[in-house]
């Protein structure tokens, strides 16, 4: 099998590494926030995407009738892992999960409204799947929508919404049918954040950055904002997430948390020894090494799979959001290990080991093996879809 890119993708690489010195931001690129540098939550953030939108990157993969380019999906891995490198915002969240299900399943007014100011950068999405008992088993939500004239009107409760704070639009899941089977009764809808009806509470988490409570207070939406079929909202929601297991939890960071690490290692002493003589250092960073490679190949599984075209695949997603997130947790920890009780100050303090990354990265990597769907449910999917095991609870 050969895994070497294209000259052509190699090409595309250095244009993306060009783009990114030229557009050098401390404010926009900041590994320090891990995998949540993905958010597109600042000025300086959105103008940089809106740049990234001007170039034509952001709808590499689309169709040509929606503004896309109809290249293959490994221009938008590479664009993705080059951004994730270095701290800079992604295009999951618009391009791949709402513009993409908008593309498939989405009315002709949704794909006029919305796929060209996505392409331009002009709109952020927030999404709302989870609720207070609908997390892992996100098929029981309960949020419950009610037919209004030719809308529905809205009432209940999200948690844990993510860029609810600074959204200008919701992509949100509620059940219209409560005598159907769970999975068969809920739709998908795009709300305005900025409805009277809805209030947002925001909740800190761990890792230093924010997400939200959301409370819906009979929030009219107009048939047209259903988003595909009537009860198929479950079917679109479960290939988004797909999709997002992928694409938001990037591969570059782990490899940079490594090579960290390993920098760490080859300079510094502990008791008068060179930590690189020491034999337990030494075979933790071989694990770490080869099991980051373990991560890169899942990685390009998913890849390969999902250029087959049709719905991304679930098994490959799973897989890869498994090993990588609980791989980026296994990292932080022999880092805090290896570094020792320095490695517990604060990130940016300038003489702790590492500046402090191994204190950030442990608490953000927590959030990584919950957010998309967490590893016991991985592992649930894994079981079941591609190992024929039988459904335990
Ligand atoms: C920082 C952050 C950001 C998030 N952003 C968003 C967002 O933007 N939008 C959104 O909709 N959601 C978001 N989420 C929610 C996330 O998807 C849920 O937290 C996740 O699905 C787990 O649900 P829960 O928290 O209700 O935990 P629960 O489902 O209550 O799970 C608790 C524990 O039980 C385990 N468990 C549950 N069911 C099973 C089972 N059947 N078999 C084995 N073990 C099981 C879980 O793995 C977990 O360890 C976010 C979460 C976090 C932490």
């Amino acid at each position: 099998m050969d895994f070497e890119f294209s000259d052509a993708e190699k090409r595309f690489v250095e244009e993306v590494d060009e783009f990114i010195e030229e557009n050098r931001d401390p404010e926009v690129m900041n590994v320090t926030r891990e995998n949540m540098a993905q958010l597109v939550d600042t000025p300086g953030r959105r103008a940089f995407m809106k740049k990234i939108g001007e170039r034509g990157w952001l709808g590499m993969t689309w169709p040509r009738d929606y503004g896309g380019s109809e290249g293959s999906g490994i221009y938008e891995h590479l664009l993705n892992e080059r951004l994730a490198s270095v701290g800079a915002p992604q295009i999951g969240k618009g391009v791949g999960i709402i513009g993409k299900t908008i593309i498939r399943h989405g009315s002709e007014k949704l794909k006029r409204e919305f796929l060209p100011k996505i392409l331009r950068n002009e709109i952020e999405f927030a999404i709302g799947y989870s609720e207070p008992q609908a997390g892992s088993d996100a098929a029981a939500m309960a949020l419950k929508a009610t037919r209004d004239g030719d809308g529905w009107r809205l009432n209940g409760q999200k948690i844990f919404t993510t860029s609810a704070h600074f959204a200008e639009w919701y992509w949100v899941g509620a059940r219209t049918d409560f005598a159907a089977p769970k999975h068969a009764g809920i739709s998908l809808f795009l709300v305005k954040m900025d409805d009277r009806g809805l209030t947002v509470h925001r909740m800190p988490t761990i890792g230093d950055e924010i997400t939200n409570q959301v409370f819906f207070d009979d929030v009219y939406v107009g048939n047209d904002y259903l988003v595909g079929e009537l009860n198929k909202g479950f079917q679109y929601i479960s290939e988004a997430l797909d999709l997002e297991r992928f694409t938001m939890f990037t591969f570059s960071p782990i490899e940079k948390r490594v090579e960290l690490l390993c920098e760490y290692v080859s300079t510094e002493e502990r008791d008068g020894r060179p930590l690189r003589e020491d034999p337990l250092v030494r075979r933790t960073i071989a694990q770490l090494v080869t099991h980051t490679e373990v991560a890169r190949m899942l990685g390009f599984r998913f890849l390969a799979a999902s250029m087959k075209g049709g719905a991304p695949p679930t098994c490959e997603a799973s897989e890869y959001k498994l090993y990588a997130t609980e791989l980026s947790r296994r990292i932080a920890d022999a880092s805090m290990d290896v570094a020792g009780p320095g490695s517990q100050l604060r990130v940016h303090t300038e003489d702790a080991p590492m500046k402090g990354r191994a204190e950030s990265t442990y608490r953000y990597t927590v959030i990584d093996t919950i957010g998309g769907g967490a590893s016991e449910i991985q592992k649930n999917i894994i079981a079941r879809r591609k190992l024929g095991l039988p459904k335990n609870f």
